[in-house]
């Protein structure tokens, strides 16, 4: 008889954004209970992988593959048939498992009908937020309608998140938040040389200040917004990690280049494309930026830049309002605003002693509110108390 694993993991992406490196921490926790189930190839199964959690990829055939976050539904439709072979052979999967765990919203669609084939409850991890920021009117429908119908449990990773998923039609009834949670040991562990070594190596004295911006390289990240509030300050520069890694990013990475040598500063705004690295990043660096332009369901980059006791400005919308207290634990600035952005950079340049607080406070609230313990600990209860009996 096949062993049957408590949880069935499911992720549609094979990149590393936010939502896989969250469940990167959760999977490897339940590692010895869980497979995770990929419906796509790429950086995250190696990962999952290289730290032992049974992994496989199910790949999307045909119509599948093109749905995307913005299309429309006559495209959804015409994806139907390839939906539900691709739910047929989770529903296979499933039947070793006690529970499905979609960790996204792709593979919350296939999880819940692959749930009902099969019979077993479906956790959804929330994620985004569903609003027309982020989504056509009819992707949320349809997730939110679908979620209703067919999901026990849905984790949201903020308040902020659960509130648009309930103003969308969501039941509150099933929803609950669990904020995510960040490992501090990578954060605790950086070699302090590898900062004044990689400065140098940037062309960053240390009487420059180095802001550092950890996002794939998109629109609504608002990398610009930062290339705007350090342009006339030459002793600034800004540190971009993160890369276009999806295909519709690709123009917006062309603009920040292209803007960089508009303004003259090609040689003050570093990009580094996507690392692995981000402790010894972010260790070098005077200040965290979070400049998204549009609500964030999270934020993961500000808790890390708060675990590496750096002080971090961040767009005042959405998940971010709820990990930061302005000046307090970081500063707040308004979305989409260079001025008010340079305004707050400024501040902290110009003033040691709030910077050092900052930081310290920072780094107190990270610790205590956002271990990753915590968040195991949340999704563990939260899994036993939906586990079937099947
Ligand atoms: N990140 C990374 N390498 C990069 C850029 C970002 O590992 O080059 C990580 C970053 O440290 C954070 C995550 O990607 O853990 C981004 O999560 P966040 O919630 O900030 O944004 P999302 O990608 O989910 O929208």
């Amino acid at each position: 008889m096949t062993e049957r694993r408590r949880i069935l993991f499911l992720d549609h992406a094979g990149v590393l954004g936010g939502g896989e490196l969250s469940l990167l921490s959760i999977a490897r926790a339940f590692r010895d209970e869980a497979e995770v189930i990929l419906f796509e190839d790429g950086p995250f199964r190696r990962k999952l992988a290289e730290d032992g959690v049974a992994v496989s990829v199910l790949p999307m055939s045909g119509k599948l593959r093109t749905i995307s976050r913005d299309g429309g539904l006559l495209n959804d439709a015409a994806a139907i048939p390839a939906l539900l072979g691709h739910c047929l052979k989770v529903a296979r999967l499933a039947r070793s498992s006690s529970v499905i765990y979609a960790n996204s919203q792709k593979s919350m669609i296939v999880g819940a009908i692959a749930g009902a084939l099969s019979r077993r409850p479906v956790i959804w991890h929330l994620r985004d937020l569903m609003d027309v920021a982020h989504f056509s009117s009819g992707h949320i429908r349809l997730a939110v309608g679908v979620a209703n119908a067919f999901v026990s449990r849905i984790i949201a990773n903020s308040e902020a998140t659960r509130d648009a998923f309930i103003a969308s039609g969501g039941k509150a009834a099933k929803t609950l938040t669990v904020y995510n949670g960040i490992e501090s040991d990578p954060f605790d562990s950086v070699d302090p040389s590898t900062s004044s070594l990689l400065r140098t190596e940037l062309g960053v004295t240390e009487s420059d200040l180095l802001v550092g911006c950890f996002s794939r390289l998109s629109d609504w990240k608002g990398q610009h917004v930062l290339l705007e509030a350090i342009r006339k300050h030459p002793g600034w520069h800004a540190l971009l990690v993160g890369d276009a890694i999806f295909d519709a990013d690709t123009p917006y990475k062309s603009m920040l280049e292209t803007l960089a040598s508009r303004y003259g500063m090609a040689d003050r705004v570093h990009f580094l494309g996507f690392r692995d690295n981000v402790p010894e990043l972010m260790a070098a660096c005077d200040i965290v930026a979070h400049t998204s332009t549009a609500p964030e369901p999270f934020g993961r980059v500000i808790v890390e830049g708060m675990l590496s006791r750096k002080p971090v400005i961040a767009t005042n919308a959405g998940g971010a309002v709820e990990l930061i207290r302005d000046r307090q634990t970081g500063l707040l600035v308004p979305p989409n605003d260079a001025i008010a952005l340079q305004g707050a950079i400024s501040s902290l340049e110009q003033d040691a002693q709030l910077r050092a607080t900052i930081a310290s406070q920072g780094h107190d609230e990270a610790v205590s509110r956002f271990s990753s313990d915590r968040l195991v600990r949340e999704v563990r209860a939260i899994v036993d108390s939906t586990r079937g009996g099947t």
